[in-house]
């Protein structure tokens, strides 16, 4: 402890990987009272220098004054991260045991790293240091103008800028002097910025739809209470028009003059969601999206900041987007995969927006029409405020499922022949049909049919995949690539076939299938360009029979009004996984992809080709809809005692070495049962090889903590990660974990 009453000192958070705060002695020019926590602040650390963020300015610490370091500057007048913020990372950095420091240089936009960019535009500002108040005055006698201008500048008792100097009719050398000798001080002071609503008057273009009364009902309930947090869960089949829930509550809200923050799950998927709010809406809007660069992200973050934008959309990190004057966040999609992190900081954005909203007291609306097993169960225990939507709107009907049982039939490339009659029926009728497959490329093995050896990927466990237009073989799990090899390297065979059904492979046989009509394929391979989905989606638009074959891209959220019927070509490995959580991802996936059939006033069909037609799960989601599925498998979590029932995390490891990744876990293991000792509520399961145990030249193993307490775990998980940032020897073997994981192999 620090001995001396009036020190005082700065808790910095810092972007490193421990799990703790620095103190640091405030830089001998640094005013105090004018250090509001969220600013910046460049540090020394260790020979480097680090922008760290400000948690507190406090009067004790636990180091030796002798080690304290003093900070170099800071860097803003006001904070970076502003308040609202700052508690939801603190909570997030506890919650799911992330360095602070870290999560908050993940809040941040990646151009504030720097320490000599500002977030706003610059404006250069003269002051008063303390010394210059503290300077006797009239000791100044030899030089007047000096004095004068001193004087003059503590009576105005602010910053002032270059005209303001200008008025006061202050320039020249006395002016450079007082500068020189540190009486005054020159400092950079960001430009104010005004917010949307003083110059828009008109903020919404009419919309073209009377709402259905369910729609009326939901709108009127979450407008009803806009002035403070309720987290809503809006579960309408698809097509039953949540998104115009969103576009009447974000209306209320912006006649508030407060700003709305929405959250999808990948907006180049998505240009139609975007250019529906843009059309709606005449007021400031800007889109966080991956093609930004960092610039144009910043920018956005201070329109944000500022309040210049009126709305906000953008995918996962824009749950960090700083809000002026906040009024409701919607998460759209909130089933979707995409929102939880899964690298570093391993948040779930859907999470933190339900965090956020309660402290900002402002309304959250998760949408989905499949809505995940948690929020069904947050729902049901009343946590959330369920609104239904269960009819599609106008004169769109709900389409019709059928079962394909492909047991002992013959299938040509995939297809069985009760699949191509209804294709072609579909396109002679003048419509176009969706085929889905959630696996790119030609062919997911290459074989020697001679003596069967396989491609395999040397640094993962896991095959190559054929790429035949690009005639290549590649790894979709590590960046490995190479050309497809002549002949077999064990036995010289030119004999080599590819083995499995890609994309690439199911766009070539409806080529030869349907020679007539066009065939368009869209996956990671043929989006990459920037416009892709907005031309493709033009192309549909044009309403020509077609045939659009996939992969989940097609689930996300599309409207093809032209699309009458939509093929699932094969759910059984979704059947048998070994990831609890599988199941759920398949009825989702069935339930979206079979969403953007018959949107319109054609009606729509689903085939879904299997080889386990009277599985009972199956047969729920087709007859029964998707909450009886969710309910049915929210009782087998109940029984086998998963999530939501339970809660989990997952200690992972990584070497090259093959046997240190779970020698390492093994001493977790140990650890944590010393901890576990006194309170027997967390069961500990592993350490296990990872299911694709080799991945990119690294060995992979898990360790498994589980409870039905959220406190008790994370009690635990916060003093387990603490002694294991302690442990020494740990031979290169790099850690992560991840609560609340989405998969647990
Ligand atoms: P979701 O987001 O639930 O999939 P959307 O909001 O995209 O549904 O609505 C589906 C389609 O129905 C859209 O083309 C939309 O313009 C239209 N729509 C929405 N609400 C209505 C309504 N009340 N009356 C008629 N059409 C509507
Ligand atoms: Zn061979
Ligand atoms: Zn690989």
């Amino acid at each position: 402890m620090a001995m001396n009453p009036d020190a005082r000192f700065l808790r910095v958070a810092i972007p490193s990987p421990l799990r703790r705060e620095f103190d640091y002695l405030p830089g001998t020019e640094e005013d105090l009272a004018n250090l509001k926590p969220g600013i910046r602040m460049l540090v020394p650390f260790g020979n480097r220098r680090l922008v760290g963020i400000l948690l507190k300015v406090v009067d004790s610490t636990d180091v030796e004054p002798k080690k304290l370091k003093q900070s170099i500057r800071s860097l803003d007048t006001e904070p970076v991260i502003t308040p609202g913020i700052m508690k939801m990372c603190r909570w997030a950095s506890a919650y799911y045991q992330h360095p602070v420091g870290d999560v908050l240089t993940h809040a941040m936009p990646a151009l504030l790293r720097n320490p000599d960019k500002l977030p706003l535009q610059a404006v250069h500002m003269l002051t008063v240091t303390p010394a210059g108040k503290n300077s006797d005055l009239s000791g100044m006698k030899k030089s007047p103008k000096q004095r004068e201008i001193l004087s003059q500048l503590i009576q105005v008792s602010q910053p002032v800028d270059t005209d303001e100097l200008k008025r006061l009719n202050i320039k020249g050398p006395p002016l450079k002097a007082l500068v020189a000798k540190g009486l005054l001080q020159w400092t950079a002071v960001e430009r104010k910025r005004t917010s949307w609503q003083r110059h828009s008057s008109d903020l919404v273009n009419e919309s073209p739809h009377t709402l259905t009364s369910e729609q009326a009902a939901a709108v009127n309930t979450i407008a009803a209470s806009i002035e403070s947090h309720t987290c809503y869960l809006l579960d309408g089949i698809t097509g039953s028009g949540k998104t115009e829930v969103y576009l009447r509550v974000i209306e209320t809200v912006l006649m508030q003059g407060r700003q709305a923050l929405i959250l999808v799950p990948e907006i180049g998927l998505t240009p139609q969601t975007v250019s529906r709010f843009q059309r709606r809406f005449n007021v400031p809007l800007v889109v966080l999206h991956s093609a930004l660069n960092d610039q144009e992200r910043l920018n956005a973050w201070v329109a944000a900041r500022e309040g210049e934008a009126a709305i906000i959309i953008g995918t996962r990190s824009a749950v960090f987007t700083p809000l002026r004057n906040p009024g409701v966040i919607v998460v759209d999609e909130e089933h979707d995969a995409s929102y939880k992190q899964q690298e570093g900081f391993r948040y779930s954005a859907r999470d933190l927006s339900v965090m956020r909203g309660r402290e900002e007291s402002i309304p959250v609306i998760l949408g989905s029409a499949t809505p995940s097993l948690e929020t069904i169960h947050n729902a049901d225990r009343k946590r959330y405020h369920e609104l239904r939507l269960t009819q599609r709107t106008g004169s769109a009907s709900t389409p019709d499922f059928k079962l394909v049982d492909i047991k002992s039939r013959h299938l040509d490339c995939g297809f069985s022949e009760p699949l191509i009659r209804m294709v072609r029926d579909h396109l002679d009728q003048g419509n176009q049909v969706l085929v889905f497959l959630n696996r790119r490329g030609f062919a997911p093995t290459l074989i020697c049919h001679h003596c069967g050896w396989i491609a395999n990927c040397t640094r993962c466990d896991a095959r190559l995949t054929v790429h035949k237009l690009s005639n290549s073989l590649r790894c979709h799990h590590c960046s490995a690539y190479s050309g497809i090899p002549a002949q077999c390297p064990a036995c010289n065979s030119p004999q080599l076939m590819p083995l499995g059904i890609g994309t690439e492979r199911t766009e070539s046989a409806l080529n030869r299938l349907f020679p007539e009509h066009r065939v368009i394929r869209i996956d990671r391979d043929t989006t990459r360009r920037k416009s892709a989905m907005s031309d493709i989606i033009s192309e549909l638009d044009k309403g020509n029979p077609c045939i659009l074959v996939g992969t989940q891209m097609l689930a996300k959220g599309h409207h093809f009004p032209n699309v009458t019927l939509v093929a699932i070509m094969d759910i059984d490995a979704g059947l048998f996984s070994a990831d609890f959580r599988a199941i759920e991802k398949m009825a989702q996936l069935i339930l979206q992809v079979s969403g953007r059939s018959g949107r319109a006033e054609k009606p729509g069909q689903v085939v879904i080709q299997t080889h386990f037609a009277d599985h009972p799960l199956l047969t729920t989601i087709i007859n029964k809809g998707y909450r009886a599925f969710a309910q049915h498998t929210l009782n087998e979590r109940r029984e086998t005692r998963l999530p939501p029932f339970s809660f989990l995390a997952v200690i992972r490891a990584q070497s090259t070495d093959k046997t240190r990744p779970a020698e390492f876990l093994q001493r977790v293991k140990h650890i944590a049962s010393s901890l576990i000792a006194i309170d027997r509520r967390v069961e500990i399961f592993g350490p296990i090889p990872s299911i694709m145990e080799k991945r990119a030249g690294k060995f992979r193993a898990q360790l498994l903590l589980q409870s039905s307490h959220r406190r008790h775990l994370g009690v635990l998980l916060t003093e387990l990660t603490g002694a294991i940032e302690q442990l020494n020897n740990t031979s290169g073997v790099r850690w992560s974990i991840d609560v609340d994981p989405l998969d647990i192999f």
